[in-house]
């Protein structure tokens, strides 16, 4: 496996694979790697003859008082996780080779980062976007992985990559999730060992609404009400906002259909964590 930290190692190691008319996957990645980001990569590499990973905490997503300086890191860690995945390329930049410069140029969504996380964060997803927008430039055409646990997320980079024609197919991949439910997260090092028990109400409650919605019930405030009940009784977990919207154009709607989402965010001790699922499928 190559590691390499300047762009223009990079555009060098790519034009190469690309004159030998090999396929590029890339997966893009703040470090502190689990199962999660593997499964990523390990999608990448079966779709792809070349897997790149990037391993870059992008301070453009962090809001003043976030955790930025505390987010999990663990270069070395992660560099032996990639290479025993079979990762072929992994670029971990500094922060200068990034922004040399101050960054004065941000891609704005609209209407898909009005709510949720783009209501609780609210310069959160110009950040991802520019980053990634960035990171789409550096690799040119390739095919891009990104996790389902970010739904919101999935769904504003498919569309930027849509309306920047970036030479780059965006794929989601389903959530991995602890045997208990919870989904793997980097954030989930916060947690208190009764922190991470109660954390599994996220998933727990939603997928006894799923099994409401499929038992029938489609009233959107019923399912609502009831996800809001059953994370009630942890009082160490504390819900920030529950949605239940369109799926791809992310729009609240009343009544649940095939294709909707029901997404939710909460803060457990020191960490925020989120969680989705499709109604008509459950926690898987
Ligand atoms: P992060 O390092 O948290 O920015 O995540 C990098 C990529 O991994 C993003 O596309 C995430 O959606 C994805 N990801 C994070 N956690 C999971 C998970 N539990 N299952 C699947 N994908 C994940």
């Amino acid at each position: 496996m190559r590691v390499i930290s300047r762009i223009d190692e990079v555009h060098e190691f790519l034009d190469e694979v690309r004159a030998q008319k090999k396929t590029i996957g890339l997966v893009p990645t703040m470090g502190f790697l689990h199962k999660g980001h593997i499964a990523l990569i390990e999608r990448s590499i079966k779709e792809n003859d070349i897997t790149m990973v990037t391993i870059f905490v992008n301070p453009l997503q962090f809001a003043e008082g976030e955790d930025l300086s505390s987010y999990p890191r663990d270069l070395h860690n992660d560099k032996e996780q990639c290479d025993a995945a079979g990762v072929d390329l992994l670029f971990s930049p500094s922060h200068e080779e990034m922004y040399s410069q101050q960054v004065l140029t941000s891609i704005q969504i609209k209407d898909l980062t009005n709510n949720m996380e783009g209501e609780s964060r609210p310069t959160h997803f110009s950040g991802v976007a520019t980053v990634v927008a960035k990171l789409f430039n550096i690799v040119g055409l390739c095919n891009a992985y990104f996790g389902e646990k970010d739904w919101q997320q999935l769904q504003i980079i498919t569309k930027m990559a849509h309306d920047l024609s970036f030479r780059v197919r965006v794929f989601g991949c389903p959530t991995v999730r602890h045997s208990d439910g919870l989904a793997l997260s980097s954030r989930n090092a916060y947690l208190t060992p009764k922190e991470r028990k109660s954390a599994t109400v996220l998933s727990r409650s939603l997928q006894k609404a799923s099994e409401t919605v499929q038992s029938g019930e489609r009233s959107t405030s019923v399912i609502m009400a009831q996800i809001i009940e059953e994370i009630s009784t942890e009082p160490l977990v504390s819900l920030d906002y529950i949605e239940i919207v369109e799926g791809r154009s992310l729009k609240s709607i009343n009544k649940i259909k095939e294709g909707s989402r029901i997404l939710l965010a909460a803060n457990v001790g020191e960490a925020r964590l989120i969680d989705n699922v499709d109604p008509y499928v459950g926690i898987q």
